[in-house]
């Protein structure tokens, strides 16, 4: 009896450690106070404080995602896009149009339509979607690698149109890695420096307005990345500002898993710095999933893939506030400054 009684309490104490063990490992996971892992509820953050929201105030850029296909697949591509990605479909010019009725409907003070991907000229009704956009009296920013999609014979001679009829009202926004071609391939595959330089001298040559978006993984001073762009810009007579951050946009990388902290309504207070100046203070995003039978509004460009974010079928049903219940939200737009327009 007393032997079975003392294996009972070994099993017992086995059992009481491995619970604390388990409970250890869940605090540790959880940093919490109110119980609650970082970005688990909505509205309120695992130290049990009030979650940051951002409402949409002066909205002045919608976005559509053209779909996720794209020619090329490059590291760290925040969308995952690939010649086989298609998540996220084409939208064509009657889904813009009718968004663009919203707009008139809604009187959002919209001011640009800007269109990413994947890559935007992999859609077949690019030109459509830009010109209906631009005849309403929006700009247009479509942002592309320029590579062999932008080239195709239709697409340029589309875009020749659109510059004589709009002229700077159309700005394409190539995507340059890096100034060195090196740097620049290693992110996106071998030969793909040339293959953009030869469509950003066309577009030089056909007078279309361009901007250029680089990445800063290189462990450069801003200023040093801008020098760089300078003289690429220079020597090819590329007419891109590399000191202005609107012409010259640089990114910082994206990652997902890397620990940030959770934005509570405090922090505004406490980094001085105001919700309107969020982008999903001012912009919104367009996708049609894979499947659906309608496009879809996203709180922003940043989180294609979150259901949280989706906000709705209408504009109507995008007007709400936004709750920043994302890594990406703290570390790419409050701590990190992010933007994804020019
Ligand atoms: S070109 Fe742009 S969309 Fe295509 S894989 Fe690269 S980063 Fe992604
Ligand atoms: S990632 Fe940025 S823009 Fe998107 S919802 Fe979060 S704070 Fe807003």
């Amino acid at each position: 009896m007393g032997l079975l009684r003392g294996f009972l309490a070994a099993v017992a104490s086995i059992a009481l450690q491995r619970n604390e063990i388990r409970e250890q490992a869940k605090m540790k996971d959880q940093d919490s106070s109110a119980g609650l892992a970082k970005f688990e509820h909505p509205q309120i953050t695992a130290n049990g404080e009030s979650r940051a929201r951002v409402r949409l105030n002066n909205p002045q850029t919608l976005w559509f995602n053209t779909g996720t296909l794209c020619n090329i697949t490059c590291n760290n591509c925040y969308i995952e896009s690939s010649p086989s990605n298609d998540r996220l479909v084409y939208l064509n010019a009657g889904e813009i149009a009718d968004y663009l009725d919203q707009v008139a409907e809604r009187r959002w003070p919209v001011r640009e339509i800007g269109f990413t991907g994947g890559e935007p000229f992999m859609n077949p009704q690019m030109i459509a979607m830009a010109r209906v956009s631009l005849e309403r009296g929006f700009e247009v920013l479509i942002l592309t690698n320029a590579m062999r999609p932008m080239m195709r014979g239709s697409m340029r001679e589309g875009l020749v149109e659109l510059q004589k009829k709009f002229g700077d009202r159309l700005t394409l926004r190539v995507s340059v890695d890096h100034w060195s071609a090196a740097n620049h391939d290693a992110e996106r595959g071998k030969g793909t420096f040339e293959k953009t330089l030869t469509g950003m001298k066309w577009l030089r040559d056909a007078g279309i307005r361009m901007t250029a978006a680089g990445r800063t993984v290189w462990g450069e001073t801003d200023a040093e990345a801008r020098k760089g762009y300078a003289v690429l810009f220079a020597k090819h007579g590329f007419q891109i500002d590399a000191r202005n951050p609107a012409d010259t946009v640089l990114f910082p990388e994206m990652d997902a898993k890397a620990d940030v902290p959770e934005i509570t309504s405090d922090c505004w207070g406490i980094l001085g710095k105001s919700p309107d100046d969020v982008m999903c203070a001012s912009s919104r995003m367009v996708v049609k999933r894979n499947g659906a039978d309608k496009p879809t509004v996203l709180a922003c460009t940043l989180l294609p893939y979150t259901p949280e974010f989706e906000l709705g079928e209408t504009l109507a049903a995008a007007e709400g506030e936004v709750y920043l219940n994302h890594p990406h939200c703290a570390k790419f737009c409050v701590l990190g400054g992010a933007s994804c327009s020019a």
